[in-house]
């Protein structure tokens, strides 16, 4: 079968390489210069390995992936770092049931309570009665009043916004039930991982056009499907969409109506990551990734980088993210490097009043959908694989549910949209 896939990010790539292993003709067509999508890594010139443009590890248990490296043969590195929050001016390592015990903000029965509750989330197996639940129904009688407003309820209100009412217990149960104490990455980093797939996948006979944006996919009187690019056309038995459904409406304008008006209820947030490059660590005590737990935050998340990889592979800087997920039309999804840092630094100088002195440099990285929006019911939202053109799949980020995003996930969707190809052709 001759076979499009439209994106390289890690979907596209996993079913590109597994038709390609079945002897399927297969073209990947991906907009932008490298593999990778959401994942996708920049070098500095002096780095050895690439750096995610987005913050980005592997649990432990990310079995999809982890399998796809060993089959590659591709190194990873395993490593216990420290998850802490940020809260009344100080840091507090928070990862493990022991470091619950000693945090202190809350009385030893509010720690226990919470603590419960977690444990219940982590070891139900059972997913599909959460998702009826609202999590703001249940989790803060659940953690305990005082918990839920200290740690939890910032950090849900300042990802989240004006959707926070509407987040399903699931997405929450997602988070628990996944995280490994333990990360693990990809040596080189996720961009070396996803060139090794493309050179497996090309060594198989797979095609890929870079820097190649499709403008349009059209459905021909014989079933085929025609894809359109700047400067081609070229027709195929199917086609792979790894695009972000809005992104697919655009691309697709026979999709009928009432298919358009199901895909348009699915809602994401952007994201936007300012990387620092310092010469000095910034954050004072090895912490890999705090949480900030403060009311209407400027920052969500800062992420420091070399506190998991070594420095070395980045001619010794110190590479930290300052995360958030505003949606497109939120002013902060549109400021500029410069106008980012000065709106961070009131919060930055809190955690390392010297940080400026060391700063090297600064890149910012933005995603328009980075955050699928996980209400209650979103099973019933969700739209299958197989789409009113009968040769035409889709397999994106809002269909790895009810887990989170994740390049996991990504390659579990491009391993079962591939094996579902195969039994349409
Ligand atoms: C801030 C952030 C942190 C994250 N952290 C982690 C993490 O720690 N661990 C983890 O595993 N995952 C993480 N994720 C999630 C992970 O990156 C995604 O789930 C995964 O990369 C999705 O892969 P995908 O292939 O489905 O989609 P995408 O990566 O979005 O791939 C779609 C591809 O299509 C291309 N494209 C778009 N339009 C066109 C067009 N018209 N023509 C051709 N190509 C087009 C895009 O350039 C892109 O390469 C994170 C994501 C973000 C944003």
């Amino acid at each position: 079968m001759k076979i499009a896939i439209i994106g390289a990010g890690f979907t596209g790539l996993s079913a590109a390489y597994q038709l390609t292993k079945k002897g399927h003709s297969v073209t990947i067509f991906e907009k932008d210069l490298l593999p990778g999508g959401l994942a996708i890594g920049y070098q500095e010139k002096k780095w050895a390995w690439s750096l995610e443009k987005h913050y980005h590890h592997w649990f432990t248990n990310d079995k999809f992936i982890l399998s796809l490296a060993k089959e590659l043969g591709h190194k990873i590195l395993v490593k216990t770092p420290k998850t802490s929050i940020y809260l009344d001016n100080e840091i507090h390592q928070l990862d493990s049931p022991l470091a619950l015990l000693k945090f202190n903000k809350l009385t030893l029965a509010e720690r226990l309570q919470m603590a419960a509750t977690l444990a219940l989330l982590r070891y139900n197996p059972f997913w599909k009665p959460l998702e009826k639940i609202n999590a703001l129904s249940i989790l803060p009688r659940a953690m305990g009043q005082r918990a839920w407003k200290m740690i939890w309820e910032p950090q849900l209100r300042n990802k989240m916004g004006e959707y926070s009412d509407e987040i399903s217990l699931v997405f929450f149960w997602t988070r628990v039930s996944k995280r490994t104490t333990s990360l693990a990455y990809p040596a080189g980093g996720f961009l070396s991982f996803a060139q090794k797939i493309v050179k497996a996948t090309e060594e198989k006979g797979g095609k890929f056009y870079f820097n190649t944006e499709i403008k349009s996919i059209t459905e021909n009187e014989d079933g085929r499907i025609t894809i359109k690019t700047g400067k081609k056309t070229e027709t195929f038995d199917k086609a792979i969409v790894t695009l972000p459904s809005f992104l697919f409406l655009k691309l697709t304008p026979q999709l009928p109506d009432e298919y358009k008006n199901k895909l348009v209820r699915l809602r994401g947030l952007g994201a936007t990551d300012l990387v620092l490059r310092l010469k000095k660590p910034f954050l004072p005590d090895n912490t890999y990734w705090l949480s900030i737990c403060e009311k209407d935050s400027r920052v969500l998340v800062v992420v420091e980088h070399t506190n998991i990889m070594d420095k070395k592979n980045y001619n010794n800087e110190h590479l930290v993210y300052i995360g958030n997920y505003p949606k497109t039309d939120d002013p902060k999804f549109t400021m500029t490097k410069e106008e980012l840092l000065k709106y961070y630094d009131p919060v930055l100088k809190r955690l390392n009043p010297d940080y400026k002195k060391n700063l090297i440099g600064y890149e910012l990285f933005k995603a328009p959908f980075a955050q699928p929006i996980v209400p209650t019911n979103y099973s019933k939202l969700i739209p299958p694989m197989k789409t009113p053109l009968k040769n035409v799949f889709l397999a994106n980020i809002e269909q790895v549910y009810p887990w989170d995003r994740g390049t996991n996930y990504a390659v579990e969707l491009g391993q079962k949209v591939a094996r579902l190809i195969e039994k349409n052709s």
